[in-house]
This record gives structure tokens, C-alpha cells and sequence, in this order.
């Protein structure tokens, strides 16, 4: 098969799925998508790809419109890539707290960002947005809302699954939430086609609104959204924003959700690392946990068992966040000791300490104040 594209966005999705090999409990068959392999690095490049086709079909976007959305980084960054392939101006709303590194990518590929207080949550970046879109009308893609996102799942990662899968067992497909655009999407796929698979759904162990049994509460005013009375701050980046979003809300309408189960941060990053340090894959806070979550259907598992997890992006973007803790830019004892074991090439001296990290990278906060995707 030939691999050559016209341009970048032909290289959207068709992403991986790989076996797992040293973390897997014995008997059971254990796989991971890798979305990190998408062109810039996570699942979100498809949704980018297919709110915007969606809003030029429908004539809602113009040449050269400027297009405004909300996002804590992913849809950010796989907007600003389409966006620069396809010649609109990009504005995205963000709020404070989220990786410094996700920020820097976007203005990279070209975008303007703009911050909002992390005290206003995910709930107040929408609503900037928002705002944003309605004074100067610009395209406003709703990642939250837009079908054209869970119809893009539908169309691409679900058959991705089903081409990878055909004539195997799949029991198992594991997956996070954020703006349920996956879970939507492929969701519906596999209960149609293959409804022996069981849809598990993960979610942060503190910050359960799906686990709460509570509704979203209504919002004051039309187009708000309201805070979910279970949000708390937590770690996965990219998973469970303060509100459950419109596309979720379907899903769990429709009885798509087989299973659910709460994971812990401290999991999800150790999980993580054990991915890149047993197995070689590479992925973010939000792979690590939905891993943490095939750990644990495999727990219960039959023997022969087959697990699928979604694992959205890559480790590279949490270089300031929790995953990265501990690991030092300095030589540390075992390392000068290897330096040490041969005779030559050595420091007389320790290296000069590396400049200090500039005001706002050390001013970010350790946990981001909510995982709006
Ligand atoms: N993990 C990360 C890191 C993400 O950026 C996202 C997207 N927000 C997700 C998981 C969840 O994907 P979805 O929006 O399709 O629910």
C-alpha cells in the first residue's frame, strides 16, 4: 500500500493498535490505539479535521473566517494544525492552568491564544469563547456538542477498530471521556456491529460525574453551562471537563456505557511511565489512565480475554505537569557512577546548574484546575 499523501490532513487517523506485552497479565490479549501517531500527536487531530469539513459543507465557514474554540491543548493543537493547512485564522480560549508546553505548540502552528482565570474553570474559557464568536463572528467549532465530532469517530477510529478486529474476539473496549467525541462515536459502532464487545468508561477517581448519578444541572442562562456539583481538579489533561458534555449526555441516554470505572492520578502516571519503560509506548496522564483501566477489566477477565484501550496522546506534551516528576535534567548517583566507571571524559567540576525555567513555567500549577479537552 502506498503511503503518500497531497497534503498533511491525509495523514489523519489510521493510527496503530499494538499489542502489549510485559504489562499484560498472562492469558489475556491486551491492545492499545495509539493515537499519538495522528500528525499533531493525539486524538483530537480527527475531531479538528471534522468539525471544520463539517462546518465548510455546511457553509458555516468561509474562506479565510477566522475559526474560535475553547480547549485545554489537544483540540487546540489538531485545529491549529487543519487551520494551517487550510488557511483560517485560529483564536483559542484557554484557561491559565493547563501545561505551558500545549500553549507554545499552538502559537507554534500559528493560532492566537487567548487565557482565561483558571478560577472561572473549564465552564468560563467556554464561555469566552463563546463570547469571542458572537461579537466578531468567527466559526465557533462546539468540540462539545458538534456531532460532526462523534461522526467523525463514526467514520474513522470506529471502522479503524472493526478493520483491525475483523474476525478476532474483541471483548473489551476501554476508553476516557472528554468531549465523548470517542466514546460517542465508536460507542455506537460496536454496539451495532459488535454487541458482544463491553464499552468500559473511565473517569477520575475524584471527579466521578458520570459515577455520581447526578444530572448535569441546568444552566442560569441559554448557551452557559453549569459547573457539575462533583468536579473536582484533577490530573488527566484532556478527560472530564467541570460540566458532561451534550455528546456524553447522548451516550449514557442511549445505555452505551457497559461498565464505569473511577481511577486514581497517582495510578494513571505510574501506569504511564510503565507503558514508556516496559513496553516503549509513549503516551500522556490520560493513556496512563485509561490503561489503568484495561488493567483492571483484565483483573476480572475470563482467561483468553481480549482488551482494547484507547490511548490518546503523547508523553511529550506533559514535560511541566505531575508525569515528569522525579525525572531530573542532572546526572543523578547511578548515572555519575557509570560516568565515573571509565577513566576518561569526565567533569573535574559538576556541569553549570541549567538556566532556571522562566516566570511562567514555574508559576504553572502542579495538577491543572480541570481537564476541559
Ligand atoms: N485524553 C486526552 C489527552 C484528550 O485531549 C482527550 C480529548 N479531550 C481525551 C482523552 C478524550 O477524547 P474525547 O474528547 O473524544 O472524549
Amino acid at each position: 500500500m502506498k503511503n503518500k499523501f497531497d497534503d498533511i490532513l491525509g495523514t489523519v487517523g489510521n493510527t496503530p493498535v499494538v499489542k502489549i506485552n510485559r504489562l499484560a497479565p498472562e492469558g489475556i490479549n491486551l491492545y492499545a490505539k495509539l493515537e499519538a501517531f495522528n500528525p499533531a500527536g493525539s486524538v483530537k487531530d480527527r475531531l479538528a479535521l471534522g468539525v471544520i469539513e463539517d462546518g465548510e459543507k455546511r457553509g458555516l465557514l468561509n474562506p479565510g473566517q477566522t475559526v474560535v474554540e475553547a480547549t485545554s491543548g489537544n483540540t487546540g493543537i489538531g485545529l491549529a494544525m487543519v487551520c494551517a493547512q487550510k488557511g483560517y485564522p485560529l483564536v483559542i480560549a484557554m484557561a491559565e492552568s493547563f501545561s505551558v508546553e500545549r500553549r507554545r505548540l499552538m502559537r507554534f502552528l500559528g493560532a492566537k491564544v487567548v487565557l482565561t482565570p483558571a478560577a472561572l474553570k473549564g465552564t468560563g474559557m467556554l464561555a469566552k469563547a463563546r463570547e469571542l464568536a458572537e461579537t466578531h463572528g468567527w466559526f465557533l467549532t462546539r468540540q462539545f456538542e458538534n456531532e460532526a465530532n462523534a461522526e467523525m469517530h463514526e467514520r474513522t477510529t470506529a471502522q479503524e477498530i472493526l478493520r483491525d478486529f475483523k474476525g478476532e474476539a474483541l471483548d473489551y473496549w476501554v476508553t476516557g471521556i472528554g468531549t465523548g467525541g470517542t466514546l460517542n462515536g465508536v460507542g455506537r459502532v460496536l454496539k451495532a456491529e459488535r454487541p458482544e464487545t463491553r464499552i468500559i468508561v473511565c473517569e477520575p477517581d475524584n471527579a466521578q460525574l458520570l459515577g455520581s448519578g447526578i444530572p448535569q444541572p441546568e444552566a442560569g442562562s441559554e448557551g452557559d453551562v453549569a459547573s457539575h456539583p462533583s468536579f473536582q481538579p484533577h490530573p488527566m489533561q484532556g478527560w472530564t471537563p467541570d460540566f458532561i458534555p451534550k455528546l456524553v449526555d447522548d451516550v449514557t441516554d442511549r445505555e452505551h456505557i457497559d461498565t464505569l470505572l473511577a481511577i486514581s492520578g497517582a495510578d494513571a502516571i505510574e501506569n504511564s511511565r510503565n507503558l514508556a519503560q516496559q513496553e516503549g509506548i509513549f503516551t500522556g496522564i490520560t493513556g496512563g489512565a485509561t490503561f489503568t483501566g484495561a488493567l483492571k477489566v483484565a483483573e476480572t477477565a475470563s482467561p483468553g480475554s481480549t482488551i482494547l484501550c484507547m490511548l490518546p496522546d503523547t508523553g511529550e506534551r506533559y514535560l511541566t505537569t505531575p508525569l515528569f516528576d522525579g525525572i531530573g535534567a542532572e546526572m543523578d548517583d547511578e548515572e555519575w557512577a557509570i560516568a565515573a566507571s571509565t577513566p576518561n571524559y569526565q567533569f573535574d567540576n559538576p556541569p553549570p546548574a541549567p538556566a532556571p525555567v522562566s516566570a511562567t513555567e514555574a508559576s504553572t500549577p502542579a495538577a491543572s484546575e480541570d481537564g476541559t479537552a
